[in-house]
């Protein structure tokens, strides 16, 4: 059975969370943006520490609501919705930029627990997940390389000595690496293996000697000042330079040469949960670009009743649909199967994809139709924009995607055995006629 409606109970949650983006998430969006108060005064210690304190409370409120950490399963203290419910959750909630700190799912450390949720033993899991879960300690995942984004290329290696492990090598694009309590590495083990077992992940403190944060990238619209401010709080995409970093022997998470494949649970679980978000904030430029529509005038006519409007909403409106539909089936084939099997990784590229295009469409449509307004930084839109183009980048760009997604679809095909493919006409005329030659004999043979 297929069915578009939540229980009444779940409705009730929605209605709750968006009620709290609404009052209270986005406000708060807008004030940390600025970060001043009406009289233009930058905020002091003193002020942020009543920010801080401000979204403890809110936490506070999501925890009370049974809704921290709606991601989860039960076995890790989450309320264990299963992914359909968590669209229509993410997808608000992608409206905003502090909702999953709000709600104990941000990334990476979502990504991270899952990872240390599959891969940890008994004691990272007390050292490391406990605190994660609760908010209390944040991560990050250190993976690409400055030289390298495909695993084929990393360099960075940990070498056995003794009871301890040592990396080196470089990582940059860690998310909230500054800032973080540990980071999930993951490097070479043994070079001479098979692609798929020459790395391993571990963790790592990230006050571990050794650990050098060169800079802080920040993306495009940040100023570039930023980087150079390594002590400057979570936020930012660190480059990270690992010198002889000794960490113990039981800091490799997961089985020695398994990283690669271990960390495709973090990435697939991350991709659809981009994806879902994508829909939130796509959702939220056309609702700009219909009110815009209805309220300027252009030439003596609103710009609701120009035609190419009319198109260009449209296309946005279709786009839109068909992308959520296609999240939602996913989210659905995940909770059916319970696991990341062939046909599910399938769709989790193919919304990946999508998610970058129609993020690019819609939100270039509503920057477009809002003129100088849209290319102004006095609408949501401008920030939009700028995170536009990581849909395609991050958690694998959008070419490896395609790639990948050919491949797994070409699976389920054969090739010809023949010349020709087996749909050419002479050669299924020829068998129809086979088949209806014999129809008429025995239809003729039988009134005979
Ligand atoms: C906002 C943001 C956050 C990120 N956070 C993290 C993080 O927390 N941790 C982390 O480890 N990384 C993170 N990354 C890095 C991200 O995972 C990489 O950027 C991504 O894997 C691509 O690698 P690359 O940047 O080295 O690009 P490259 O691999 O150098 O790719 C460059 C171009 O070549 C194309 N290309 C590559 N391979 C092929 C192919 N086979 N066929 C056709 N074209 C191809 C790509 O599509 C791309 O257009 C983040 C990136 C962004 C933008």
């Amino acid at each position: 059975m297929i069915d578009f409606e939540v229980e009444p109970e779940f409705q009730e949650q929605i209605d709750w969370v968006e009620k709290l983006v609404t009052e209270e998430i986005e406000p708060l969006d807008q004030f940390m943006s600025v970060g001043t108060h009406k009289n233009g005064k930058a905020l002091d210690a003193d002020g942020w520490n009543a920010i801080r304190a401000y979204i403890k409370s809110l936490q506070d409120k999501v925890k009370d609501r049974g809704m921290w950490g709606f991601h989860l399963g039960p076995d890790l203290g989450g309320p264990g919705l299963g992914q359909v419910k968590l669209c229509l959750l993410n997808e608000i909630l992608g409206r905003t930029r502090m909702g999953p700190t709000i709600f104990g799912c941000q990334a990476p450390d979502t990504g991270n627990m899952e990872l240390i949720a599959h891969n940890g033993s008994e004691e990272q899991k007390k050292k490391y997940l406990e605190p994660l879960l609760s908010g209390e300690k944040h991560s990050a995942y250190s993976m690409t390389e400055p030289h390298a984004g495909g695993p084929e290329e990393f360099k960075c290696s940990a070498r056995r000595d003794g009871d301890e492990w040592v990396i080196n090598g470089e990582k940059w694009f860690t998310s909230n690496g500054v800032g973080s309590d540990f980071l999930i590495v993951m490097a070479i083990t043994d070079p001479d293996k098979p692609m798929l077992e020459k790395a391993s992940m571990f963790i790592v403190d990230t006050d571990t000697p050794g650990v050098e944060v060169v800079r802080n990238v920040h993306t495009i619209g940040t100023p570039l000042r930023h980087n150079y401010n390594t002590d400057s709080g979570r936020g930012g995409h660190a480059y990270i330079r690992y010198n002889d970093v000794r960490i113990p022997a039981d800091a490799l998470l997961g089985d020695e040469g398994a990283g690669f494949v271990g960390s495709q649970t973090r990435l697939a679980g991350g991709r659809i949960h981009h994806a879902m978000r994508a829909v939130g904030v796509c959702t939220r430029a056309l609702d700009m670009a219909c009110e815009r529509a209805l309220s300027r005038r252009a030439r003596g006519q609103l710009l609701a009743d120009l035609q190419m409007v009319q198109a260009d909403l449209a296309e946005s409106y279709i786009q839109l649909k068909q992308f959520r539909l296609h999240v939602l089936y996913t989210a659905w084939l995940i909770d059916k199967t319970g696991s990341y099997t062939r046909e599910i990784r399938k769709e989790i590229a193919s919304i990946k994809i999508s998610a970058a295009k129609v993020n690019h469409d819609i939100i270039y449509r509503a920057i477009h139709l809002h003129g100088a307004l849209g290319m102004s930084n006095e609408t949501p839109l401008g920030a939009m924009w700028l995170s536009a183009p990581q849909m395609g980048i991050m958690d694998g760009t959008t070419e490896v995607h395609k790639a990948n997604l050919a491949k797994l679809m070409l699976r389920e095909y054969e090739p010809s055995d023949d010349l020709f493919p087996t749909y050419h006409l002479p050669k299924l005329i020829e068998k129809a006629q086979d088949k209806f030659e014999k129809v008429v004999d025995d239809y003729l043979n039988s009134a005979a």
